[in-house]
């Protein structure tokens, strides 16, 4: 499958590059030249980066060491973009860093990095590492280690495109530039360092990168730079699953994740990087909800909120898991264990590709698995505003809203009844179509075992806060229509949020 992607996406042409034999990066020795800029002429200045990364820098200089911010940090503040986080490059050993600050902590064994914490935020600070021509790699060349300390302009040769290899030292406010980055940056154009296929060789991951960050800073990829990909990209496969799961998620989570999926529409890649990104790319008819589930991932992601993985991957997969439901209904399976199968099914297959972690499958679960509520609304709603993951249900249900797979009522009725007290909450209970009560109807008053669960949303939610006398707060279930609550996979179970008893298997 990832073989595919990469061919289709970058075509033929691509021969050449991946059948001669791998060039060695630039020798170091041979040296690339440094040309520095001051920041105020690109556009960058100190108040454009954290101030945890510029503490970080000051400290190590005042020790004595280099220390600069490299990488997205840099490449982002001279393109006018938001950095997602600093990350700090010094010739400071692991150790050295680490003594030299009050909280901070060496993280990795073979690839140690220091985190310098400073309140809530972590600057990532690495020691200046050099690319080894002798390093141990497996039968493709992919290098199994990476810890052999070098100087600077090591450094900058090691790194993968010439943009993330710019140096910029916000206390001098120089920019350094040992590859030609800042001229890329002016062209917009993403160019790996060194022969391209030796490096998508060393590191098949590079290939993920180039798509994400073309993608994602809207830039020209080099014709080298993507020439050997489509005959490279089978090298994927050795790539342990959990770091292809780290890269698929950055793609997702980088805020441009709809203008990837785009530009992967746009160029043809309808298959093959990832098995999600299949699905993602490939549905027939869940195409709108994707657009509005990635649109909407994208400005939370801008507007500086978390986006939970578990929300991000049910968005993902759930136009599967909703034709398959539909598909049992209509083979006349009953709604609730058709919708568990649906989802078992879907995430049996998607596990045994891709590393979804326990604890993500488990919110998918719940914030499948309250759909048939939120469709209906009604006398059931108190009791699902107290599951654990209402709230994530509750934002899934208004995207399939916006979808327009859901009708606006719908989204309105649910809005109202969240944001309502509980007057008006009864109030919306009689004005729901077929939930009204027969005159002089008592609602059953359900007892419930245990305490409340908390959540999100749990606070305020139903009527065991007042309801009016003699009609008891909680609002039960009458008669018909008892499904889903009556069935035994919809329990809250303490700590776990409910669904199936599956929830507890590992996923495969
Ligand atoms: P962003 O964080 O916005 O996704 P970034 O460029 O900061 O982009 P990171 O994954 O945070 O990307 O990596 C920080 C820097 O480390 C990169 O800019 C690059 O210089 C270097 N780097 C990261 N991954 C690789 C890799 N696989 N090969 C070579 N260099 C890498
Ligand atoms: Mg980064």
């Amino acid at each position: 499958m990832v073989i595919a992607f990469l061919k289709r996406l970058f075509g033929g042409g691509a021969a050449d590059a991946a059948g001669a034999p791998p060039a060695a990066a630039a020798p170091a020795s041979a040296g690339p030249k440094l040309r520095t800029y001051k920041g105020a002429d690109l556009g960058i200045h100190r108040e454009m980066i954290s101030q945890a990364a510029i503490r970080t820098c000051e400290i190590l200089q005042r020790a004595g060491y280099k220390a600069y911010v490299v990488g997205g940090g840099v490449r982002d503040s001279l393109l006018g973009l938001t950095p997602k986080d600093f990350d700090v490059a010094t010739d400071a050993t692991p150790e050295q860093v680490q003594a030299s600050f009050r909280r901070a902590r060496i993280i990795g064994r073979r690839f140690k990095i220091v985190h310098v914490m400073f309140g809530r935020e972590t600057i990532e600070t690495s020691t200046f590492r050099a690319l080894q021509n002798d390093a141990e790699t497996d039968e493709h060349g992919r290098v199994l280690r990476d810890n052999v300390f070098g100087t600077q302009q090591e450094d900058a040769l090691r790194r993968d495109f010439t943009v993330n290899a710019l140096y910029y030292d916000p206390i001098a406010d120089q920019v350094q530039d040992w590859l030609g980055g800042v001229a890329d940056l002016k062209d917009r154009t993403l160019r790996m360092i060194g022969d391209p296929a030796t490096r998508y060789r060393e590191d098949p991951v590079r290939m993920l990168r180039t798509v994400r960050f073309a993608a994602k800073l809207d830039f020209h990829v080099d014709p080298a730079t993507l020439a050997p990909i489509a005959e490279l990209a089978e090298l994927l496969e050795n790539v342990p699953s959990a770091r292809l799961f780290d890269e698929m998620l950055k793609l997702l989570e980088s805020g441009h994740a709809l203008a990837c999926v785009r530009r992967l529409r746009a160029e043809g890649l309808h298959h093959g990087v990832l098995p999600l990104l299949d699905v993602i790319v490939e549905q027939p008819h869940g195409e709108r909800f994707i657009e509005v589930a990635l649109a909407n991932t994208d400005s939370r992601v801008r507007a500086g909120k978390s986006v939970s993985p578990g929300f991000l991957f049910a968005t993902l997969l759930w136009q599967l898991v909703s034709d398959r439901w539909q598909a049992r209904q209509a083979a006349g399976e009953h709604s609730i264990p058709a919708l568990m199968e649906a989802m078992d099914s879907v995430l049996d297959e998607q596990a045994s590709k891709l590393a979804i972690q326990r604890r993500y499958i488990a919110d998918m679960r719940d914030i499948w698995g309250l759909q048939p509520r939120l469709e209906k609304g009604g006398r059931g709603a108190a009791r699902a505003m107290e599951h654990l993951r209402f709230r994530a249900g509750y934002d899934f249900m208004l995207l399939r809203v916006e979808a327009g797979e859901l009708p606006e009522e719908l989204g309105r009725w649910w809005t109202d009844f969240v944001d309502g007290d509980s007057a008006t909450r009864e109030t919306l209970l009689d004005a729901r179509p077929g939930e009204a009560r027969a005159p002089g109807t008592k609602r059953r008053r359900r007892r419930r075992s245990g305490a409340r669960k908390g959540g999100e949303s749990g606070g305020d939610a139903g009527g065991d806060d007042g309801g009016s006398p003699g009609d008891g707060g909680d609002i039960g279930d009458a008669g018909a229509g008892r499904e889903p609550d009556d069935d035994p996979r919809w329990r809250e179970v303490p700590g776990q949020g409910g669904g199936s008893p599956r929830d507890r298997d590992p996923p495969a």
